[in-house]
């Protein structure tokens, strides 16, 4: 049993909007008329597509296989007919367009043939390489694949597993450790074997009491040193580098990741999709969703992966005042632009937004230097500085405060009395320097390019020099080797020396006989018998010729 809980630096209260999804059980989302499955499943890496238009799929089968170290094979999320591949927009704040391969669902909801894996009857690697073929990767925001957050399977002391769920609105993690908490224990329980780890905590804000009594149940049937800790309600919670401290007391530094402190941590709905990869073989086709916020329904549903928003809205009935969507809580999720885009790995809730429940902040005012950003932000950081940086576009600057340290919490924001959108001038900040780099790289790229190419053309053109001074001195060794050998010959055998003499002469004469005919054609006119060939062809009895 740990022994005391920590505090983190920061964090904000705000009404935690709960009870209005977390009532009802998890339903399950009927299939769309198409779904839309995106390729790139996260900013790192994007899938090879491995299926054609016409394509009859089934549920679970890979439609693309990962590529890189980052990658993670992505599958049908049912059974149907591939009916195109068509660009779609991600369910991510970078808006990034990706390929997608279109599924029309034949309404089977058909499964490959689904068999359960020993992870213990294989090496390490293999039984992480199977993860990645199953498409695992983190559910609770970044979406990084787990058999790299696996590591090597040292140094990894205590194993997290985040049930902390601390944005207001989402309750899908809280459902299914209400309704799976065996499931998301047994994933957690192979977490721990394959990181090594020599515990494993799994913090819950303690306002989900009855997911915090189901996960603790499950637990006392495991014989693994697996411990349920309710951690203090307060925004973020959830956090990362914030949970560790608070149930490990670990500080990690900026710029530090958990594991080089001998932490790693990983989201409930990841463990629960490790469970049903290993003992039922199925990879990571659906997930549960939180509809939430100005809707007549609101509820969790279980969907099915490249479902549209849209056709997931019909089940929870936005009310007419609703203005627009948010994918994620209100504290760090995206606007949704278009409807139609789809259900992601970590796509955990759609809120609709109303004027009366999200009402328009009102505007901007000048930093008053009140510090509140300061004493609120989890990261300690000073976003009032990051702010100033921002504005005057000296990104530079904000990078050197630590803005990558920023985890776009909107605590800042939250209290700033000034009504600064300060999550707004940060991620800013931060997609100009990415863009910057990017352009870096390309210029970097396009001068290795032309270097490259003139080191080529001065490759060639040496090639080529060494090819023709190789090829003059082998004509001159045959000229000479020739002239040689004949002299040798020659030299040899006096019959062989007459007989190369008559050749020399014969050729002589032939010679002469040529020129004289070539003058009398030449007198005979155009249309005059040529006797030049005849002359040329050797007479079977001349001893000369066949010699
Ligand atoms: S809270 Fe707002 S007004 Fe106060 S220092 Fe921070 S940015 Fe400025
Ligand atoms: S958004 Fe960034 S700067 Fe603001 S409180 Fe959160 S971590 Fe700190």
């Amino acid at each position: 049993m740990i022994a005391r809980l920590f505090n983190f630096h920061g964090g904000i209260k705000p009404d935690s909007h709960k009870n209005e999804s977390s009532s009802l059980p998890i339903a399950n989302a009927p299939l769309p008329p198409r779904l839309t499955i995106p390729l790139r499943q996260s900013v790192r890496s994007a899938a090879r597509c491995l299926v054609a238009p016409g394509q009859r799929v089934l549920k679970g089968e890979r439609i693309g296989a990962g590529e890189g170290p980052l990658g993670t094979d992505v599958h049908a999320s049912t059974s149907g007919t591939v009916v195109g591949l068509a660009p779609c927009a991600m369910a991510h704040a970078s808006g990034l367009d990706t390929l997608a391969v279109v599924i029309e669902p034949d309404g089977k909801d058909e499964w490959i043939e689904r068999r359960a894996f020993d992870h213990r009857a294989v090496p390490r690697d293999a039984a992480l390489r199977y993860l990645s073929t199953c498409g695992i990767v983190g559910m609770g925001g970044a979406g990084f694949p787990t058999h790299i957050k696996l590591g090597n399977g040292r140094g990894i002391e205590t194993l997290i597993i985040n049930g902390a769920e601390c944005e207001p609105w989402i309750t899908c993690d809280d459902r299914l450790m209400r309704e799976g908490a065996a499931q998301v224990l047994s994933g957690a329980a192979i977490l721990h074997e394959l990181i090594g780890a020599r515990r494993t905590l799994v913090g819950i804000e303690d306002n989900k009491r009855e997911a915090i009594a189901a996960m603790r149940e499950a637990a006392a049937h495991l014989t693994a040193p697996v411990e349920i800790v309710a951690i203090p309600t307060r925004y973020p919670a959830g956090g990362e580098k914030q949970l560790i401290r608070v149930l490990t007391g670990i500080e990690i530094a900026h710029g530090k990741l958990g594991t080089e402190f001998g932490v790693q941590c990983f989201n409930v709905g990841t463990a629960h999709a490790v469970h049903r990869a290993i003992h039922y073989g199925e990879p990571l086709v659906s997930r549960v969703v939180t509809l939430t916020g100005n809707v007549s329904h609101p509820g969790n549903y279980e969907v099915a992966l490249g479902t549209p928003v849209e056709t997931l809205l019909a089940l929870a009935g936005p009310k007419p005042d609703t203005d627009r969507y948010l994918m994620g809580g209100p504290m760090m999720g995206i606007t949704i632009a278009d409807l139609s885009v789809p259900i992601g790995k970590t796509s955990n809730c759609i809120i609709a937004a109303s004027p009366a429940l999200f009402p328009p902040p009102p505007p901007e005012l000048p930093c008053i230097r009140c510090g509140a950003c300061a004493r609120a932000c989890p990261a300690d950081l000073q976003p009032f500085e990051l702010y100033w940086f921002s504005r005057a576009k000296n990104v530079g600057k904000a990078q050197e405060y630590h803005l990558f340290d920023c985890i776009e919490c909107g605590s800042c924001a939250f209290v700033c009395p000034s009504h600064i959108p300060l999550v707004d001038y940060f991620r800013f900040s931060k997609s100009e320097i990415w863009a910057r780099e990017r352009e870096l790289k390309a210029s970097d790229q396009a001068r290795e390019r032309f270097e490259f190419r003139n080191y080529r053309q001065e490759r060639e053109k040496e090639e080529k020099a060494a090819k023709l001074a190789a090829k003059a001195a082998e004509t001159r060794a045959k000229l000479s080797g020739s002239a040689a050998a004949t002299d040798t010959a020659a030299a040899d055998d006096p019959k062989k020396a007459l007989i190369a003499a008559a050749l020399a002469r014969a050729k002589q004469q032939a010679a002469t006989a040529e020129s004289g005919t070539a003058a009398a054609s030449h007198a005979n006119g155009p249309g005059a018998p040529d006797s030049t060939n005849r002359r040329e062809q050797p007479h079977p009895h001349d001893s000369d010729a066949t010699s």
